[in-house]
This record gives structure tokens, sequence and C-alpha cells, in this order.
């Protein structure tokens, strides 16, 4: 019957947007392709979950708990930017790899047939295992970084340097691409026994134990780190984005900002946002305002902090505010980003190279301002400005969890002018709209993406009749 031969896919993504929202994306894809979807979260993104898959019938969203009181933190923090600071991150991460017990149940009571779980818990291949359930890895970002953080993980080269600064070419790499050590995650280049340095090197060992890996890119972008990856590297992999350009459309939320857009000129403003997890401290956004208002461009940037009426805010310059009126728009909290890239006004973006990001802009066909914080940023910056050439470097160097290094006002300035006006930005816009051409290709009837998928779904099948077989 048809219950029998419906296949049943759980979603674990790590607690955080840049996680939630391309798993969501997938969860809609593989929805449509007929398969059953369950997405574990917390209490947290339910609402923000429940609105985006609109009342699917085939998407469930099954609440975990995070134990954050077993680590020392305040009970309820079920979301890492939630735990707002670098050593509360750490300790969320601490409490999120005691979520096994948890998964345990569910997959003991469901038995999809596959488990789709972020890189971010490792472990979950294992408790997949012990009931016989593959388990694909979703590293929510690109080959290049990918292949790049294998390259510093297997070859170590930013032990071999004098200083952080210091460059040097990563090893067994495709690209003659230079890298530093201030670049390289922290928990990558101390061989201590903090919780993510523990979590890299088992997420790094657990590629070769899971049954795939899922990117979230498409072929034609990065064709040589997609078959370094594959053929060198050895990892089994699907490329099977970008997953938002699947799902299009779903969403009418006209904000007031698109309505102050239509009202400019086409490449007249450049978009300004951090992602979900950066938390610039009042010294940096006060030179980011500086600036961008130096620069004279138009801009839409987004602030994640709240307005507090009738407080002096200390990161806004005296006047500010009054005299970018018309000009620049300030919006507090939660943008409609991926509509704001595609507005024709928008002719820059100013970025911190998170891979959801990176890719919106690339698909938008928007040049960028590269702004690389933490996590894999660093890498995906070298894919934007020096393989792909559709971006410049505001001159970032070094990782730091959460604030990044900090950049003056006259690199901001410069970056901006660049991006938005002149011959190399025209260059830039072209390369990337024929990127953005690409990625659209990708994901239509034919393209590389559909064909991986449909790959992947083929041997999902497979597997689900032979278990099916087997237990009768
Ligand atoms: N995003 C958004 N509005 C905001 C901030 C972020 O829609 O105000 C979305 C953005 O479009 C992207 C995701 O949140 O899809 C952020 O993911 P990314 O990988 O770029 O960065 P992270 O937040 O993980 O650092």
């Amino acid at each position: 019957s048809q219950a029998h031969h419906q296949l049943h896919v759980i979603f674990f993504p790590f607690m955080a947007q840049g996680h939630l929202i391309p798993t969501i994306d997938m969860a809609k894809l593989f929805a449509s392709k007929g398969s059953k979807v369950t997405i574990l979260t917390t209490s947290y993104f339910t609402p923000f979950l429940s609105k985006k898959i609109e009342n699917s019938a085939q998407i469930d969203i099954f609440n975990i708990r995070v134990p954050a009181a077993e680590v020392g933190l305040p009970e309820g923090i079920d979301s890492a930017h939630a735990a707002g600071t670098p050593e509360m991150t750490e300790k969320f991460f601490k409490a999120c790899g005691k979520l096994g017990p948890q998964l345990d149940q569910i997959l003991e009571r469901h038995r999809p047939v596959c488990l789709v779980a972020d890189m971010f818990f490792p472990w979950a291949t294992d408790v997949a295992a012990k009931y016989g359930i593959p388990t694909l890895l979703f590293h929510g970002t690109c080959y290049f970084a990918l292949c790049g953080s294998t390259s510093v993980f297997l070859h170590e080269p930013h032990k071999r340097v004098s200083s952080d600064l210091e460059p040097f070419i990563l090893p067994n790499f495709p690209d003659q691409v230079e890298f530093t050590a201030s670049r390289v995650p922290h928990f990558m280049r101390h061989d201590d026994s903090t919780e993510l340095t523990k979590l890299f090197k088992a997420l790094k060992e657990v590629e070769f134990k899971s049954y795939g890996v899922l990117v979230n890119s498409f072929y034609e972008l990065e064709p040589a780190y997609a078959d370094h990856y594959r053929k060198v590297l050895g990892r089994k992999a699907w490329n099977i984005g970008p997953l938002f350009l699947y799902n299009k459309g779903s969403n009418s939320d006209e904000h007031e900002c698109l309505k102050w857009l239509d009202s400019k000129k086409p490449n007249s403003v450049v978009y300004v946002s951090f992602g979900s997890m950066a938390n610039f401290d009042d010294e940096q956004l006060k030179e980011i305002a500086t600036g961008l208002e130096a620069s004279g461009q138009q801009f839409v940037w987004v602030v994640k902090k709240e307005k507090k009426e009738g407080v002096k805010e200390e990161w806004l310059p005296e006047g500010f505010e009054e005299r970018i009126k018309g000009k620049g728009l300030i919006i507090r909290g939660w943008a409609p980003q991926v509509p704001i890239l595609e507005h024709e006004a928008v002719g820059g973006f100013v970025t911190h190279c998170g891979w959801n990001s990176t890719q919106e802009s690339v698909c938008a066909g928007v040049p960028m301002v590269t702004w690389p914080i933490a996590a894999e940023q660093f890498y995906n910056e070298k894919l934007v400005t020096q393989i792909l050439r559709v971006g410049v470097e505001v001159g970032a160097k070094k990782w730091k969890r959460l604030v990044g290094d900090f950049v003056k006002r006259d690199a901001i300035e410069r970056a901006v002018s660049r991006v938005m006006g002149g011959e190399e930005a025209e260059e830039m816009r072209s390369r990337v709209k024929r990127l953005a051409e690409m990625a659209r290709s990708a994901v239509k009837e034919g393209g590389s993406s559909v064909l991986d998928l449909n790959a992947l779904f083929d041997d999902l099948r497979s597997a689900h009749y032979s278990s099916y077989e087997n237990l009768h």
C-alpha cells in the first residue's frame, strides 16, 4: 500500500536560523518528492517554523528540549543566539551534546528511512546506526569551504608559520589560495579540550562513517571543488542547492523597506547585514555608520538592536538618523533578506559571508563586500573574491566568534565604493549575473542539482525497499 512506500526522513538541524532556514527548504523539497518529513527543533523555533511550512500535511514538527540547566546555562536557553556570549555558546554546544537520548527515542519509535543530521551533531550517526538508519550530514556550507577546512585539518599548515598573519597556501587544494592562521577557527587551531575542539574532530571523522553529505550549493558554481571533495578527498556527497530557489514566492510579507527600495534607481543601494548571529559592539557599529555615510551611497542596514525610545544609543553618531533620511534605512531586527537582495535597486551587499547569505547574493546577481567574522566564513570569502571574483574584501583578517576583527571606517567606505560603482563593479556584476543564471538552471528539470537529488532519492528508495523486505 501507499503507506509502505512512503519514505520518512527526519531532519535534525542545529538550533540557529542559518541552519534551520536551509533545512526548511530541504524539508519542503523532500516533501515535494513524496516523502514524509519530520523536523526536530526547540520551542524557540516552532512559531517561525510553523509559519514557514504553512501547514503542509507532509511535514511534522517535533519538539526537543536542550538540557540547558545541566551545563549551567539558564533554563530555557534553546537557540544558539540566545546563548549570547562565546562562553555561553560553548556551553550551548555542550548541552546539545546531551540530546542523544531524545534522538534515540524518536528514531526507535519512528524508524525513518534516513536521518539528516546537522554537522554539529556528529554523534547522531552512531545513534541512528543502532537502528540501521543511514545518516546524511548537512554542513550548510559550500564545497569550497568543506575542502578548505579539510585541507587545514589534514595538513595543519597553520602550525608551520611563525605568526598568525603570515600567509600560507592551502595544501592539496585545486587553486593557489592564500590563508592565514588568524582566519582558521579557534577550535581547529588549538589542541585543547574545549567543547568545540572535540566536536570539530568528531565531525571531520564522521564524514567517513556517515552515508554521505548534502551540500547546499550547485555544481557549476564550484566544479573544481565539487570534484575535489568527491573524487580526491573521497567523500560521498550530493549537491542539491541553492535550496532556497526551490521554494520561492511562498512568503508574501510586504516589508516597508521594499516599498522604499521601489523609489530608488537600479543598483543604487547597498544592503548591509551580518546574518543572525553576529553581535558587533557599539564601537564597531558606529564605525559602520560613519563608513557608510562617508561612502555617499544609499543603504539598507540591518542592525540587531531594538530601538529604545528616549534613550541615547551610543553606537549612533550624533544626528546620524536625521542626516540619512531618504538616503539610508536602518532595519531593526529581522529583514526580508531574499526579496531585498532581489530588488533591482540593490547593487551591492556587505555580508559576513555566511553561506546562505553568500549564495542568496550570488543568486540575486549582487556583488559583495566580504566581511567574514567566524565559522567557515573566511573560506567563503576566498571563494567569492578570488575564485568567482564577484566581491571585494573589506579587510577583516581575524576569526572571532560573534564580533569578528575590528574594521575601520575608511576600509568600509573604500570597499563599498568599489562594489557600487566603476568598471571593476560592472565586471563583478556581469560575472555574478551569469552565476545567477547558472543557479536557476541547476534547480530546473534536468539541472545538475535536480539530477543529484533524483540520484539521492533512488538510493533512499532502494534502502527503503530493502529494509522493508528485511522486515517482512
Ligand atoms: N536572514 C534574514 N533576515 C535577517 C538576517 C538573516 O532573512 O535579518 C536570513 C538570510 O537570508 C539567511 C540566513 O538568515 O538565509 C542567515 O544565514 P547565513 O548562513 O547567511 O548566516 P548565519 O546567520 O548562519 O551566520
